[in-house]
């Protein structure tokens, strides 16, 4: 069986449904391909990732009307992000980095909402589209292009003809690799695990990144329930062989091992959810784009989480290529709209991804000389002012300019 689309997605993650909806606004009929079946696109699990979102991709979910869909109660504002190495004595956390929302402004830094809240609410928008056919439950299996349009192939036998087709299909996007497009894959050899934990002593809003000796840890301000009590998000960066044994430990040796980590800043620390892993293994493609395909989401840039990035500039992407769309001749897979997409994409996104490999590396790398360069580099640029407005600037993302 053939059908016949304008555009065609591959993969139904957040990158690959937003882009569907922004198509969708330009007037062009999509097809979005996932093998996740209907009922967990429409109510995807927790998958322990809180996204910070900045200004402007909270922006963006407002236009677009998916903001109502997400929960009040499960937005929580970021007012302040609080960098940390090292050991200090014990109880003395005052060597840090603060990043504060401007005081002439009454707003956050950024607001944390959980992955599949996202998830679940862009797809609630995307599915009332008569725009957007969403064939879930169905893989691409091959895929090719030529001057006048892509064939994707699906596993159950269908052919779908479109003017072009866009990989949304992850960090490790076979699509990509299948039409030979390379990658710079840094794989930091640990790996991640995220979960939800209960504390008695509040947050306040304050994200806190801790590089310290051995272990780096990530505490993200969740907002509070009805239950006793406070809520962060624990973000754990390990190795493997470690990671595995905090995932399968009892839940009371699991609450003793955090509290222990965390020094107890926020009193005992309680799991309250899932305990979710990843591996920690960045990705950013050589090109991202080659005839009638473009790459989006993860599949062309997959970031570090330390900068809190990654969902972000995936919106960035698909909004750079539909406006590209709708600037161009009608046709959605033309050369010029492709590399005006690769050439605005690649620069909006290749300095930050250098940046954060390189202070990630820096900062989780235990050497006597990277600590104290690490902690040098902290100090100087708390004092920095211009530097600290410079990085705020950045982590809020008002600017529009890509
Ligand atoms: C611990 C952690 C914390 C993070 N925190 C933040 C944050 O604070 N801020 C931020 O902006 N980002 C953050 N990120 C990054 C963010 O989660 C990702 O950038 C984002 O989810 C990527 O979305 P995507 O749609 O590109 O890919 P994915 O979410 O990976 O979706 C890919 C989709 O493609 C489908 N697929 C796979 N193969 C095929 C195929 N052959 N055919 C069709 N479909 C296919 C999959 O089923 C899946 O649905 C974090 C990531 C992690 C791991």
């Amino acid at each position: 069986m053939t059908q016949f689309h304008d555009v065609t997605i591959a993969g139904a993650g957040p990158a690959g449904l937003a882009c569907a909806l922004s198509l969708a606004e330009n007037g062009l009929r999509v097809a979005i391909v996932d093998p996740a079946p209907e009922t967990t696109l429409a109510v995807p699990s927790f998958d322990g990732r809180e996204i910070a979102l900045t200004h402007h991709s909270r922006d963006w979910l407002v236009r677009n009307g998916i903001w109502p869909h997400i929960p009040a109660g499960a937005i929580s504002p970021l007012r302040t992000a609080r960098i940390e190495t090292g050991q200090e004595a014990p109880g003395n956390h005052s060597a840090a980095l603060l990043f504060r929302a401007p005081e002439t402004t009454s707003d956050a830094l950024g607001y944390l909402v959980p992955n599949h809240l996202i998830r679940k609410a862009i797809h609630e928008v995307v599915r009332e589209r008569p725009e957007i056919t969403i064939l879930a439950g169905r893989s691409v299996v091959a895929t090719s292009g030529n001057r006048d349009e892509a064939m994707t192939l699906l596993d159950n036998g269908t052919l779908i003809r479109s003017g072009l087709l866009i990989a949304a299909d992850g960090r490790f996007s076979r699509i990509r690799q299948t039409r030979g497009i390379g990658a710079i894959i840094h794989d930091f050899g640990k790996e991640i695990l995220v979960c939800r934990m209960r504390h008695p002593e509040p947050h306040d809003g304050v994200a806190l990144q801790w590089f310290d000796e051995g272990q780096t840890i990530a505490l993200l301000p969740v907002a509070d329930d009805d239950q006793p009590g406070h809520l962060s998000s624990l973000v754990l960066t390990l190795d493997p062989a470690d990671i595995a044994v905090l995932k399968t430990m009892s839940k009371a040796e699991f609450d003793r091992d955090i509290t222990r980590r965390t020094q107890s800043r926020m009193g005992d620390m309680r799991l309250e959810s899932a305990r979710c892993t990843y591996p920690l293994k960045t990705v950013f493609a050589h090109r991202f784009e080659t005839t009638r395909l473009a790459l989006i989401g993860d599949a062309a840039v997959g970031m570090h989480p330390i900068t809190a990035h990654g969902f972000n500039l995936g919106l960035r992407g698909q909004e750079i290529l539909c406006e590209e769309i709708a600037r161009g001749d009608g046709d959605p897979g033309s050369t010029s709209v492709l590399r005006n997409f690769e050439r605005r994409h690649r620069r909006a996104t290749a300095p930050l991804f250098a940046a954060t490999n390189g202070i990630a590396s820096l900062y989780t790398h235990d050497a006597r000389p990277a600590l104290a360069l690490r902690k040098a580099g902290l100090a100087i640029a708390e004092r920095l002012t211009p530097l600290k407005a410079l990085v705020t600037g950045f982590l809020m993302d008002r600017d529009h300019a890509a």
